[in-house]
Formats: structure tokens, C-alpha cells, sequence
């Protein structure tokens, strides 16, 4: 008997919620009619379009736990069994050879349909429901009840696979948590990652600056960044930046704004300091109003002048916060890995109950590890829930 008072459609045996990046590969790797997508979005795979800048990272030659924030333990057997090499092998059985850009970033060579054509074509074996929002998830007598918006339906195993918290605009939504705890799961906090931060009043000088980039070194904790750092419009963003918001909670970061440059390079020189370091003349300019010191020549700085200067190697202040969700690539937290099984991803609360992908607390840095793990954790799901089909 239903618990929502009409009657269940019966669908595959295995539903999966989302019909994101995770879910689309599982569905893809499951055999035909055995499984049935949810998705509210009238398409499937919105994120996939737009990631990369709309030519995905798939992935990165260079992959590791140490790329992820989260339980290492609990990351590595997925890793290992769907590692990079088999996800590109996989996409090249597809007829999918992805390009290297930025020196290890795998990205479609022109567009990130390329894709999404791939996992529509492949998913179409599955039964798929559009424009349905799943409300909540029951189990009564070894039977899953699926409510959404539109019906109930029914099966033997669920399939977490709904993302975070980030781009509520497509999509996202809570509800992955919400079943999680539903089912006794307990939730690492969550916040916003992969993300721009904002600046306090001292900070406010750097929007000034929006638009202008520097490569920085940013060190948050014991975690070091390093790469591009953009001034925005609203504080700082830029690939240092995002990675650095993955291990900020509250408190100082450091940046090194002058990484890798020797200070008796420039030692007696006769040139503007604003021409010496090697930073944009806008920003070198903005440092030097800030600390109230003239664009002279380089011999001419006073010894405090200088020390002020190399201050840039150690420039320490809190941020205000993050762009927050609407910006973030990434929510990192969610459920408590603790509570999953590595190998089989699936819960240790419920039988029968999978999680996938983001909504795990596993976030990778910038660079392909989320769509990585995403891939993997769907593969390891795929393995083990066979037994369901
Ligand atoms: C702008 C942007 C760029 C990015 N670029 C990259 C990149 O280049 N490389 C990379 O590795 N990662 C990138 N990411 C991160 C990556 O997209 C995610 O980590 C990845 O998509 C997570 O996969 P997932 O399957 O767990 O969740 P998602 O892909 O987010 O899929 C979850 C799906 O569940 C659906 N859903 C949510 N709630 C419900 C509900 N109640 N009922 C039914 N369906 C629901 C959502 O609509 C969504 O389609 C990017 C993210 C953003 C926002």
C-alpha cells in the first residue's frame, strides 16, 4: 500500500534522484531498462553544459586523494577502480577524446555538449522522468516510495545523486541532505566552495582593481594555492582563490603576491618600483597608496619602505565571507562519509539507499576532481547495485 494516499507507479528497480553528472554516468553503465532518472530540470545534465566555461573539465593527469578535501579512505577506492585513465578509455569507446589545457586539465575539445551528447544518447536505455521534483522517500516492507510533485513511484533501491547546495538556479536543491536524514544519515556542515571571497572595509581597495589578474601563492591553514588571483567586482576570485575557499571556514588567509621573486633583484636599481615588481603596474600602484609609499626608484626606498613592500609576501587578513551559493562550483560537506561504504557507496543505515557524487562530503579542488569523482563514485555504485537490477 502507498503511504501518499494514490496509487505508486512501478518503475526499474533502481531510481536515481538527479539527473546531473554523477547520475547520468550511472545510468550509462547500467544495463538497459533498469534503472529510471529523476530530474526536475526540463534537460538533463544542466551543470555539464556550462562547466569549464563551457567545455567541462572532464578530469586531470594528475589525480590523487591529496586533490580532495573529505575522508582520503573513503575517496580511494573509487579512484582507484574508475581512475582517470578508465574514465578516458570509457570516453573514447564513446568516440570522446578529451584535450589537455592548463598543462593537466582534460576539457571537451570544442564544447561541453560533446558530453552531454554522449550521456543522452546513453541514458536513453533508462526510463527518465523530466520536470519532476522529488518531495521526499519512504520505505515500507523492502519497498522505496519516491514521492515527487507529480506522482509516487516505487522500487527496490535508491539512488542518491542529486549534487549541493551550488547554482540553485540550476537546480540544485537540499534535497539530497533532507533524504539522507531522513534515513538517520548525519550531515557534515556545508558551505559554499569553489568560490570568490568577499572583503572587509581594509580589503575594499581591491575592487577597484576588478577585472585586473596576478599569480599569487595562498596559504589557509596548512593548505597552499597557487595560480591566479582575480580582483572582482565584489572582493577576489580567480582559480587561487577558488581552490583556497575549498579549506576556508572563518579567520586570516595569507597571500604571497610576489611568489617566487627575489627582493635583491632589484636591489640599487634605478627603475620605478611600479616597473620592478612583477605584478600589473595597476596593482603595484594600489599596494603603494595603500601603504602610503611614492612610485620612486628603487634605490631610493627608505628600509621601512621596503619592509612595508615585501610585506606583499605576507599579506594576512580575513576575508568577509564568499559569494555564496549562487556562485559556488561547489558545496563541500554533506553527508557523512563515515556512513557509506567506500566500495559499494552504498548506506550503512539503509539497505539499498546510494549515495553519489556531490552530495557526499568529498569536494575536489578546481580542475576536474568534482566531475572525477562524480564519475567514479557513480561507477562503484554501478558494480554493487546490480544485484537490484
Ligand atoms: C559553474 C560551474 C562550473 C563547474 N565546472 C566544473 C568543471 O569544469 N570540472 C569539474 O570537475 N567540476 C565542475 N563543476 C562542479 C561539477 O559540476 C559538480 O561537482 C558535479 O556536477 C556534481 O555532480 P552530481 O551528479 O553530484 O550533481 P549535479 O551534477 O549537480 O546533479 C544533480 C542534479 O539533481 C537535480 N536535482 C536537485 N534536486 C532535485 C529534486 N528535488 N528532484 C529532482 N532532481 C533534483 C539537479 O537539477 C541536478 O541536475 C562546476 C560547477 C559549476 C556550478
Amino acid at each position: 500500500m502507498c503511504s501518499f494516499g494514490y496509487n505508486p507507479v512501478m518503475d526499474n528497480q533502481i531510481i536515481i534522484i538527479g539527473g546531473g553528472a554523477s547520475a547520468l554516468m550511472l545510468a550509462s553503465l547500467l544495463p538497459k531498462n533498469t534503472a529510471t532518472i529523476i530530474e526536475s530540470n526540463p534537460k538533463l545534465g544542466e551543470k555539464i553544459l556550462i562547466s569549464g566555461g563551457g567545455k567541462c573539465n572532464i578530469t586531470n593527469t594528475k589525480m590523487g586523494t591529496e586533490f580532495f578535501l573529505g575522508d582520503k579512505d573513503f575517496v580511494a577506492p573509487s579512484l582507484k577502480k574508475f581512475s582517470e585513465k578508465a574514465l578516458l578509455r570509457w570516453l573514447e569507446r564513446q568516440n570522446l577524446e578529451p584535450v589537455i589545457k592548463k598543462e593537466t586539465q582534460y576539457f571537451c575539445r570544442d564544447s561541453a555538449k560533446e558530453l552531454l551528447d554522449i550521456f543522452t544518447k546513453e541514458s536513453k536505455k533508462q526510463k527518465i522522468y523530466l520536470n519532476e521534483n522529488v518531495l521526499e522517500v519512504t520505505k515500507r516492507d523492502e519497498v522505496f516510495y519516491v514521492k515527487t510533485n507529480k506522482k509516487t513511484h516505487t522500487s527496490k533501491a535508491v539512488v542518491i545523486a542529486s549534487g549541493g547546495l551550488s547554482f540553485p538556479k540550476l537546480g540544485a536543491s537540499s534535497i539530497g541532505y533532507d533524504i539522507a536524514e531522513s534515513f538517520s544519515h548525519s550531515l557534515v556542515k556545508t558551505a559554499p566552495a569553489l568560490v570568490g571571497f568577499t572583503v572587509q572595509k581594509e580589503q575594499f581597495f581591491f575592487k577597484e582593481l576588478s577585472g585586473v589578474a596576478t599569480d599569487v601563492k595562498i596559504t589557509v591553514g596548512e593548505s597552499v594555492c597557487e595560480g591566479a588571483l582575480l580582483f572582482a567586482h565584489k572582493g577576489m576570485s580567480g582559480p587561487a582563490v577558488l581552490d583556497a575557499s575549498l579549506y576556508w571556514e572563518k579567520g586570516k588567509i595569507e597571500i604571497d603576491f610576489l611568489p617566487d621573486f627575489s627582493w635583491n633583484s632589484i636591489k640599487g636599481s634605478k627603475k620605478q618600483i611600479s616597473s620592478l615588481l612583477p605584478m600589473p603596474k595597476r596593482v603595484t600602484k594600489a599596494f603603494l597608496t595603500q601603504f602610503s609609499i611614492e612610485d620612486k626608484i628603487a634605490s631610493k626606498l627608505t628600509t621601512e619602505e621596503l619592509r612595508s613592500l615585501q610585506g606583499l609576501n605576507h599579506y594576512i587578513f580575513a576575508p568577509a565571507g564568499t559569494f555564496g551559493y549562487s556562485k559556488a562550483e561547489v558545496t563541500k560537506g554533506g553527508v557523512d562519509t563515515s556512513e557509506v561504504d567506500s566500495v559499494t557507496m552504498m548506506s550503512h543505515k539503509e539497505q539499498g539507499l546510494y549515495f553519489l557524487g556531490e552530495v557526499l562530503d568529498v569536494t575536489g579542488r578546481l580542475g576536474g576532481y568534482n566531475f572525477q569523482w562524480a564519475f567514479s563514485s557513480a561507477f562503484s555504485c554501478s558494480k554493487s547495485i546490480k544485484e537490484y537490477t
